[in-house]
């Protein structure tokens, strides 16, 4: 079930914290669910081309998919409570990643590097979605003016961490305002925001980066006033033989770490 990991990842913090937070997660990743829509429907509009608004329909049935499992999980607090363990093949991170264009604003430009024979991420493609978005939307709102996003993957030596034979870097990169170093220094923080009231919530950083410790990995920034940021995510491979086996589903009992 598409999605099912970012379920279990709220989950998983709700366990940590109070209901209000988990609340307060989904309605943010809603809040990024509902710009991916809106961008898709503007796509909508502009594109005349039959095979290009049938790519953006099925995009768009793709974002409504996805939330409609986050409301459910609204509405089921505690009661789905699983662990998804399905790991992200280089494939299935190109889609995610194209699957972010719509959010973005029609003047910034989207890269996309993946290396060949890139490591499967220990990580399920429907939370990399969500952490991904915010650091798109992120980026995005960094360069009101328009500018590029490169959003990358590579392998990373095992010598980084030898617990897992190997990682992967998945960053994203923008040229745009960049942050001073109090602000560098504080980003991570849950509700630090240096956006307007009701514009910015300060969660999305403190997710993407618990989501990512979540996995084994942690979470790299670097910025420049008036340069930019780029945000590196690094995981832990899914080692060759744990990959071949059927990937773990959402009716599996078996935990993921
Ligand atoms: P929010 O986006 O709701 O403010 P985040 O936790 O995602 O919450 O980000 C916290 C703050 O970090 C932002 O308000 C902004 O000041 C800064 N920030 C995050 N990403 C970038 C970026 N790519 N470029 C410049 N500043 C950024």
């Amino acid at each position: 079930i598409a999605g099912f990991g970012t379920l279990s990842a709220h989950l998983e913090s709700a366990s940590h914290g109070s209901g209000d937070e988990l609340t307060e997660s989904i309605v943010h990743d809603m809040n990024n669910l509902l710009a991916v829509i809106d961008g898709g429907l503007g796509l909508l509009e502009r594109q005349s081309d039959a095979d290009a608004r049938k790519a953006i329909f099925t995009r768009l049935h793709g974002a409504v998919d996805r939330g409609a499992i986050l409301t459910r999980m609204l509405l089921n607090q505690g009661t789905l409570a699983r662990h998804s363990c399905s790991g992200t093949t280089s494939a299935q991170l190109s889609v995610v990643i194209e699957d972010l264009r719509p959010s973005l604003s029609p003047d910034i430009l989207m890269e996309i590097q993946i290396e060949s024979g890139l490591w499967p991420v220990k990580a399920d493609p429907d939370e990399l979605f969500y952490a991904l978005l915010n650091l798109c939307r992120n980026a995005d709102a960094a360069m009101p003016k328009g500018g590029l996003i490169v959003v990358s993957a590579a392998n990373v030596a095992a010598e980084l961490d030898d617990r897992f034979g190997g990682m992967v870097a998945i960053s994203v990169r923008d040229n745009g305002s960049g942050m001073s170093e109090e602000v560098m220094s504080r980003v991570f923080e849950p509700y630090f925001t240096t956006k307007e009231t009701g514009v910015g919530t300060g969660l999305g950083l403190a997710q993407v980066r618990a989501f990512v410790e979540r996995q084994g990995g942690w979470i790299e920034l670097q910025s420049e006033l008036g340069v930019g940021t780029a945000i590196r995510m690094i995981f832990p491979r899914v080692p060759d033989a744990e990959h071949a086996v059927p990937v773990r589903g959402p009716n599996s009992d078996e935990s993921c770490s």
